[in-house]
């Protein structure tokens, strides 16, 4: 059961905000997804960014901090520390969670876990809002193959997850903890085994979700997958679920990989964006790289400058009038918003007989 409504979107809470983007207001985001690190310690082989080459670029703190101030002050609500590289390969990511989270920011992470330990730990599982660890294998061999990873980075993972779930049930702390399952040729036999160990351990939920090809991407895995085939592990994988464990099997994004898409247009951009480890604003992480797709720079303006400039404004008119959706990445983060405004726009007859 996906109670956390990750195979759906959760516009339907920002009614405010819907009603001013539907009366045509230029709204300020409510989500921002932010990479504080290029490079990253792991090399996994369905890696949708690798071809921007894990450069360790890093952002400046004191800049992202006054990003952080400003972009709460103008009413986004959460942030998510991800991106092109590993998160926690930032030397303030410490600081820079608490930093967001005392400013209004609702925080998450995700991460490879690998340095999730010690210190770090402790200072930023307080101050999330939920924690997820993308962790692709149920053993040791299988986990450094698709990770690209050193031979005993499998057991520091489950050990610091196991250390997470200590820390969080000792201090009473609401953060979500839960792991994110790529599911691949590679792996599809190791899901029932990482679910026995992700229970016994007592994280609150294991995602498995399908890839999907990145446009740009250099790995091209699609070729070798057939979801439909693999969608009798959801029933597998039911008998590990409990009310403290759950199972979010994302089988309506398998489904829709075939789907021609049904909307024309993307309108979900006002509501989300993406910062790149360069200190880029980017309207879709899927374009990153393409100037086409970037509104600013936050070392050259700050992020009300860039959400009402000139730059922006030019790439909304690309996207409403001169924009083909079979230009986009097969299932893309906005694709249920999409889904939801176009239906918003679009509506079918007959809707007073509710
Ligand atoms: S990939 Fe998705 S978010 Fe990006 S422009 Fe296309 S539909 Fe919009």
């Amino acid at each position: 059961m996906d109670e956390f409504r990750v195979d759906s979107h959760k516009l339907i809470y920002h009614i405010e905000r819907l009603y001013q983007w539907n009366k045509g207001e230029d709204i300020y985001p409510i989500y921002i997804e932010i990479s504080p690190f290029g490079g990253c310690n792991q090399r996994c082989i369905f890696c949708a960014l690798d071809y921007l080459e894990y450069k360790p670029n890093c952002l400046d703190t004191p800049t992202l901090e006054n990003f952080l101030k400003d972009i709460s002050r103008k009413g986004v609500k959460s942030i998510m520390f991800a991106g092109e590289g590993e998160p926690l390969l930032h030397k303030d990511i410490s600081h820079l969670v608490m930093y967001a989270n005392r400013n209004g920011l609702g925080v998450a992470i995700t991460t490879n876990g690998i340095l999730l330990s010690g210190e770090l730990l402790k200072e930023i599982l307080p101050s999330l809002s939920w924690l997820r660890i993308s962790l692709n294998a149920g053993e040791e061999k299988t986990y450094s193959f698709i990770h690209g990873a050193g031979s005993n980075d499998f057991h520091k993972v489950m050990e610091n997850i196991k250390q997470a779930v200590k820390l969080k049930k000792e201090n009473g702390y609401s953060t979500t903890i839960g792991v994110q399952f790529l599911l691949l040729n590679e792996n599809y036999k190791e899901a029932s085994i990482l679910a026995e160990k992700l229970k016994a351990i007592g994280v609150n939920y294991l995602i498995i979700k399908p890839y999907s090809q990145h446009p740009q991407s250099l790995n091209r895995l699609k070729s070798q997958l057939n979801y439909e085939k693999l969608l009798s592990l959801k029933e597998q994988l039911r008998g590990y679920e409990d009310k403290d464990f759950r199972i979010i099997f994302r089988k309506k994004t398998m489904l829709k990989i075939r789907e021609q898409k049904p909307y024309k247009k993307c309108l979900g951009l006002p509501f989300w964006s993406y910062l790149t480890s360069m200190g880029d604003l980017y309207a879709c992480s899927v374009f990153l790289g393409d100037e086409r797709f970037c509104y600013g720079n936050i070392y050259q303006e700050c992020f009300q400058e860039i959400w009402k400039g000139a730059r922006r404004k030019k790439i909304m008119e690309m996207m409403e009038n001169n924009w083909n959706i079979e230009n986009c990445r097969e299932i893309c983060r906005l694709d249920e918003i999409n889904r939801y405004l176009w239906e918003l726009e679009n509506p079918p007859q007959h809707v007073n007989f509710i």
